[in-house]
């Protein structure tokens, strides 16, 4: 994610974003529940590991959740009817008492209404969190076994709120020219090692979910939709008649989508890959710029760390201040848009490049989004004068001034999202202190070694979740030096 209050109230005044008054209250717990079995799973467990195939086995070739998700979404009332069924199996070596549902749409009031849920066909009851489901097994999940869960539920899309200081701006919602759902639909968050779901708390700024791998399988009808309303999605449609469209995305983290009357659609091929950009009427140049830059990123990061790990890249302009990243698609507000000056000397371009180079870092490559904010941000800021060396040399310095250095960074990198005092402080160091890491990194490998070892590490935790443990610890074979311990950078 990339805000853009900052950059507005910067461009305008020269002065600080007002967003360094807020002062937030640093969590008190981090909610992470531990699955604890009761004596009858602990019993089963015997019984079940003799019957079961070697866990080495089932972690070697995990089985995807599948979701499949059919919605009715009237755009008259802004509202959508899911039935969703999850087919869910249980790769981990323990035997599971309880099922996390991460439902974001929990957060915004009234929007989420659960109908009906059934889990193995046999209706039951899911305990509901402020963020959260939670699914209990009475009998448990054994390593191996399957569950199908199907939930009935009627989503009632919030309206995008207003800009404020204090929050970070609204995603899911509608405006009079765009309908995003992003993080719509209940899913299972990943397993730590120790058995935790990895389901971290909201917060003010920064992102907080942690996403697997899955497929999807994804129907849509559109009714009392204004004319020529086209869809935006994670995904290209595998067929589209009328107002009906199908998807299916095999290995992605999430699936957004969004509608509009009014997009313009522009659409490039890069190798097999289809680049499309969704754009507001009146930004139509803009549009086809972004769309330029974005082919180009994708060229460049596919040979710097490895090739695009997606058959399409959908961009879609933002009818919020906010840069967001989602697998397959990314929002880009509409901000950047207005202030477009026809050259790539401006955050339209730097935050497009930005938010390709999320499908590195975040969609192929995943990490703990709350706790280790800067292993995916500072690598896409990074990523961001990576494009300026090579496509426009004579922008580096000024990408280094107008981008970092103006901001004068401080803070540790590797804090939590819940540690930094706003949304500036966070920013800073994650985003702006981590790209200085980075370069600093580079300086004292040299490029070759920099880059091969970019490239171990991008094909190394392709499709995982990655850590900064292991980030230097793939590191301890490329330098002698201890980075981690002997860097400033990081809090110890
Ligand atoms: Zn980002």
């Amino acid at each position: 994610m990339v805000v853009l209050l900052t950059f507005v109230i910067v461009a305008c005044s020269q002065k600080e974003n007002p967003e360094t008054q807020v002062v937030e209250t640093p969590i008190q717990e981090l909610n992470m529940p531990t699955p604890e079995l009761n004596n009858i799973i602990q019993e089963s467990v015997i019984d079940i590991e003799t019957l079961t195939p070697e866990p080495e086995e089932i972690n070697n070739d995990p089985v995807l959740p599948e979701y499949s998700l059919k919605v009715e979404f009237d755009y008259s009332n802004q509202s959508a009817r899911v039935n969703q069924t999850i087919l869910f199996v249980n790769n981990s070596k323990q035997n599971l008492s309880d099922i996390r549902l991460a439902t974001d749409t929990l957060r915004y009031p009234g929007s989420f209404s659960l109908e009906k849920v059934f889990v193995n066909s046999n209706e039951e009851k899911l305990e509901q969190g402020k963020h959260f489901f939670t699914l209990l097994l009475n009998e448990g999940l054994a390593p191996g076994e399957e569950v199908e869960i199907q939930i009935d539920y009627l989503l009632s899309i919030p309206p995008l709120p207003p800009p404020a200081d204090d929050l970070k701006p609204g995603i899911f919602g509608y405006s009079t020219v765009q309908t995003n759902l992003v993080d719509w639909y209940p899913f299972i968050p990943p397993l730590s090692e120790n058995g935790e779901w990895l389901l971290h708390d909201p917060w003010f700024y920064g992102e907080y979910l942690v996403y697997d791998l899955a497929n999807f399988y994804v129907e849509i009808e559109l009714i009392n939709v204004p004319p020529n309303t086209t869809i935006a999605a994670s995904s290209i449609p595998t067929s589209q008649v009328e107002n009906f469209y199908a998807y299916s995305l095999f290995g992605a983290r999430n699936f957004v989508w969004s509608l509009s009357p009014s997009y313009v659609i522009e659409t490039k091929e890069l190798n097999g890959i289809t680049i499309s950009t969704h754009t507001f009427p009146f930004h139509q140049q803009a549009g086809s710029h972004v769309l330029g830059e974005a082919t180009k990123a994708i060229e460049l990061y596919s040979s710097l760390f490895s090739p695009y790990p997606r058959e399409n890249l959908t961009i879609v302009e933002a009818d919020f201040l906010d840069g967001m990243e989602y697998d397959g698609l990314f929002f880009l507000s509409r901000g950047f848009y207005n202030i477009f000056d026809f050259t790539p000397q401006n955050y339209l371009t730097a935050i497009a490049v930005h938010e390709t180079a999320h499908q590195w870092w975040y969609a192929s490559i995943a990490n703990d989004q709350a706790l280790e904010p800067w292993l995916d941000e500072a690598l896409c800021t990074y990523s961001e004068i990576l494009f300026y060396e090579e496509y426009y040399p004579e922008l580096v310095d000024w990408w280094w001034e107008y981008r970092i250095n103006y901001y004068q960074p401080q803070g540790f990198i590797n804090k939590s999202i819940y540690e930094y005092q706003g949304f500036v402080p966070y920013r800073n160091a994650t985003y702006l202190q981590g790209a200085k890491f980075l370069q600093s990194l580079r300086d004292e490998l040299g490029d070759k070694v920099f880059f091969d070892f970019l490239k171990e590490y991008a094909a190394s935790q392709k499709d995982n979740v990655s850590s900064q443990t292991y980030f230097f610890e793939l590191l301890k074979n490329y330098s002698e030096i201890d980075f981690y311990n002997s860097s400033y950078y990081f809090y110890k």
